[in-house]
């Protein structure tokens, strides 16, 4: 099964993302996860990509075709969770033709909703752990010790994309270049949404419902 989740920046994709592939065993294909580990490794593709995320603006897609191919190589016979990925029509386009050439098509394209002062608040309070990227929020999910992670003690970071005028500039461009993934998706009859307002538990439990009635009708 083939399943991904969009919607905008701090809707809570990454900790669906974590528990889903915990649960339906998929292997999850975070770009955003991938980029920030290159520029945290200082390598030459973390050297390319990392004023495009310190600005909010998307990586060339030159870059990011050719981490999907190397991915899909990999992992063509699993059930892969895209977390983040396609952000424009073009890339959506690029995933459907990928996935073709491998006999592969997409089951279910996922869209997580939530009003906008309800996503700035989240992603001023957001906190990661960069050993094992787990994500607190400190206004809804906080860490049981003040800045350490509860799963491997590390200490807990901000995202330098999670500043007020990014975090502007993210929403705009999630506005102006993903939000039509909606009508891609919907001519595709794979398009379904979900409010992401409720706890994470909640929301998992939403999702899943989902992913079961699509596995149940298989
Ligand atoms: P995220 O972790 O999904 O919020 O992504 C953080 C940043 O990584 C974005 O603001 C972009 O700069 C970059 N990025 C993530 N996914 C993509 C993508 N599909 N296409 C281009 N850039 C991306």
């Amino acid at each position: 099964m083939r399943i991904l989740l969009f919607g905008p920046p701090g809707v809570g994709k990454g900790t669906q993302a974590d528990l889903l592939s915990k649960k339906y065993n998929f292997i999850k294909f975070s770009i955003g996860d991938i980029l920030r580990e290159e520029v945290s490794l200082n390598s030459n593709l973390g050297n390319k990509v990392e004023s495009y995320l310190n600005r909010g603006v998307l990586v060339p897609n030159n870059i990011i075709f050719e981490l999907v191919k190397l991915f899909l190589g990999k992992n063509k016979e699993a059930h892969i969770l895209f977390d983040g990925f396609p952000r424009t029509l073009d890339q959506a386009k690029n995933l459907e033709k990928s996935l073709a050439q491998l006999g592969l098509s997409l089951d279910v394209a996922l869209e997580m909703h939530l009003a906008e002062d309800e996503i700035i608040k989240r992603l001023l309070n957001r906190r990661y752990c960069p050993k094992c990227n787990r994500i607190y929020n400190y206004a809804t999910t906080p860490p049981k010790i003040n800045g350490v992670c509860d799963q491997c003690r590390t200490k807990l970071e901000k995202r330098s994309d999670d500043d007020a005028n990014t975090i502007r500039k993210r929403l705009q461009v999630y506005e102006e270049k993903t939000h039509p993934l909606v009508d891609y998706y919907k001519s595709l009859s794979v398009y379904n949404q979900t409010d992401a307002i409720s706890s994470p538990e909640e929301v998992f439990d939403k999702i899943s419902k989902i992913i079961d009635g699509y596995i149940n009708k298989e």
